[in-house]
């Protein structure tokens, strides 16, 4: 079989990344760019940010695999879901490069893309999924060619909770990591619990931690908050693993950098016999490894897409994808 050379590039949300990776799965550059957040993600302002960033991130790329744009075969991108403005960056993007160098290009989703790199990765095998991030909160596996979702947000995602709970709290931006430190030296108090069948719900959390922080320590009320929202997904996570059956559980996303939210998965897991999964940190957010990579999976399994089919899709369901790369 001939080497395919993806070019993917990422762009949904306030990261840009473009990785390279070959038909075989050996990643040859995975390069990330952050736009700085200071009140949150602007749309309009991210999109400018990776507008400006675009070229200097696929050199980057380039450089870092020892190749030059002759040698990429296919080029790939995020086709949502995601922000309007920077999904569009990054397709404007990658239809240029194809239309210049007379290649292939494929639109992907992203959340499956997570999925993908993961289980390239890790080298596991048909995972049950949490993927928790800034704009996305769902519980995933494979059955009957598709991706599933078996349970997902109503509201907000849990990252994005989280963030604006630290804003709120001026801890600064990313709150992840902030309201994970705080969370070390505090106790539990009574905050919302809002599973709702295989779905949840963040925002009563969010307005309740809120409203804590007059009355208690800001240690408690990041503690309390991780607790009950972490309960809540690995609640629902545990429930799909019980009925998927499936014998491996992984966690995407860039809150799966959480250790209290690996550490509840993990026993679950254990308690299941299952095995417990979260790639490494340059895997484990959004990056243009991912998008390469699906993108070669689609590729190899038959999918074109003309230049028209490229648009973009901000409400790019998970399971609207008929997956022909997996048996
Ligand atoms: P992503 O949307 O996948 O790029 O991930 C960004 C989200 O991950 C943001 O909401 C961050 O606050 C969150 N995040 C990063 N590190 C942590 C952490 N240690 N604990 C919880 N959330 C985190
Ligand atoms: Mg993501």
């Amino acid at each position: 079989m001939i080497r395919v050379i993806c070019l993917g590039i990422e762009g949904t949300a306030q990261k840009l990344g473009v990785g390279i990776v070959d038909s075989s799965g050996k990643i040859l550059a995975n390069i990330t760019k952050y736009q700085p957040l200071v009140a949150g993600i602007h749309p309009r302002e991210a999109a400018q940010h990776h507008a400006e960033h675009m070229k200097d991130v696929i050199k980057k790329s380039l450089q870092k695999s020892k190749l030059t744009l002759d040698d990429i075969t296919l080029v790939a991108f995020s086709k949502g879901p995601g922000l309007g403005p920077c999904l569009r960056v990054a397709a404007i993007a990658a239809r240029t490069i194809a239309l210049i160098k007379k290649i292939p290009i494929i639109g992907v989703n992203h959340c499956i893309a997570h999925i993908e790199i993961g289980r390239l990765i890790n080298r596991v095998e048909d995972p049950l999924t949490l993927y928790v991030s800034g704009g996305n909160t769902q519980v995933i596996a494979f059955d009957e060619g598709r991706y599933r979702v078996f349970g997902e947000t109503l509201d907000i995602a849990i990252g994005n909770c989280i963030d604006q709970f630290a804003r709120t709290a001026n801890l600064g931006s990313p709150g992840g990591p902030k309201v994970e430190k705080l969370a070390l030296n505090g106790k539990y108090i009574p905050l919302p619990y809002v599973v709702k069948g295989m779905d949840l719900s963040f925002s009563g959390i969010y307005t309740a931690a809120v409203d804590s922080l007059k009355h208690h320590k800001i240690e408690d009320v990041c503690f309390s908050l991780q607790e009950t929202a972490f309960s809540m997904l690995t609640e629902v996570t545990e429930r799909a693993l019980a009925h998927t059956e499936k014998d491996e559980v992984m966690l995407v996303g860039g809150v799966g950098a959480n250790k209290r939210l690996q550490e509840m998965l993990r026993t679950m897991s254990g308690e299941h016999g299952a095995t417990f999964t979260v790639p490494q940190p340059e895997f484990l957010g959004d990056n243009g490894a991912m998008i390469a990579w699906l993108g070669i999976l689609m590729y190899s399994s038959g999918e074109k897409q003309s230049i028209e089919e490229t648009n973009v899709k901000q409400r790019f369901r998970t399971d609207e994808v008929i997956v022909k790369w997996r048996e």
